[in-house]
């Protein structure tokens, strides 16, 4: 992906970009369990206006047109294939591209019948973007997010280890779904990406990037250090994906407002 390449080389090195280079998504995912939460949402109206945060490639923005008949804005920090995909599935007029931060959406109002973020949330933080994402759903509108989470209650020291060390803010489903409920949301329901879900699209091909990497920088010891961390999450997945997974919440717009941890005690308020 060149554009990839061209936009966040100032921030990640080479390697970097050349590891994740060309993967159908860019973060565990399948277009099944896309499908199956979108098969949750009660009454949405035709012509739904769905808005997919950190859509990357967008293999899910794609989708997520398709089973809406609506019009879906995919919104990345960076230019990803996501026009080439909308143009070929024909799909150009109710996909909307545009490149932006999630931590200041550029909309107003509530005007999104859905807010969709496929293992981009943990970018913001699972309780920041609930809450500031919220005041964009209309009144009941949906919150789906997959979310990297503890599957189990006891883990392994190995699991444990890693992601303190590479997402600390990990925790259990259960923690998850509170956390929603004082983002201000009710849970329609959860379920787990299927493992597939994490070696088809997105670990294997990487892996594949990996094993030609290794060649071409076999001289080159921060390069190899770089693929070697890659190369660690995807052995630790290999091993202890019992523990750990990436979970869809399937929430919806409740109309009690968020709690706001600076002003616990007060007059909860947007
Ligand atoms: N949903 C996609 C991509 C997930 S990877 C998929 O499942 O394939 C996370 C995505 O978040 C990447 O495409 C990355 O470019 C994007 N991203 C990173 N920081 C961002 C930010 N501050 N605002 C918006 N998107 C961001």
């Amino acid at each position: 992906m060149e554009d990839r390449q061209r936009t966040v080389g100032q921030r990640h090195s080479n390697v970097f970009n050349e590891i994740h280079d060309g993967l159908p998504r860019q973060g565990p995912g399948n277009a099944a369990s896309t499908a199956k939460a979108f098969a949750m949402l009660g009454g949405l109206p035709v012509g739904a206006k769905i808005l997919d945060v950190g859509c990357g490639p967008g293999l899910q923005t794609v989708e997520l047109a398709k089973l809406s008949g609506g019009e879906v804005v995919g919104f990345d920090i960076v230019q990803t294939s996501l026009s080439e995909h909308a143009a070929k599935a024909s799909l150009s007029e109710r996909i909307r591209v545009m490149v932006g931060s999630m931590f200041v959406l550029p909309f107003t109002g509530e005007n999104f019948d859905a807010i969709w973020s496929e293992g981009a949330i943990y970018i913001i933080g699972f309780e920041k973007g609930l809450k500031d994402w919220r005041p964009l759903l209309k009144p009941e509108g949906y919150m789906v997010a997959s979310h990297l989470s503890w599957l189990k209650l006891e883990v392994p020291d190995e699991p444990k280890a890693f992601w303190a060390k590479n997402y600390p803010a990990i925790t259990t489903i259960d923690d998850n779904l509170k956390i929603a409920e004082g983002a201000g949301y009710r849970c329609v329901g959860h379920f787990m990406l299927p493992p597939s879900g994490w070696w088809d699209a997105y670990y294997l091909p990487l892996e594949r990037n990996l094993r030609k990497l290794r060649g071409k920088y076999r001289d080159d010891q921060q390069a190899l250090t770089e693929i070697n961390g890659a190369q660690e999450e995807i052995d630790l997945y290999r091993k202890h994906s019992a523990y750990y997974g990436y979970v869809f919440y399937v929430l919806q717009k409740s109309a009690a407002k968020p709690i706001r941890a600076d002003r616990a005690g007060s007059r909860p308020r947007e």
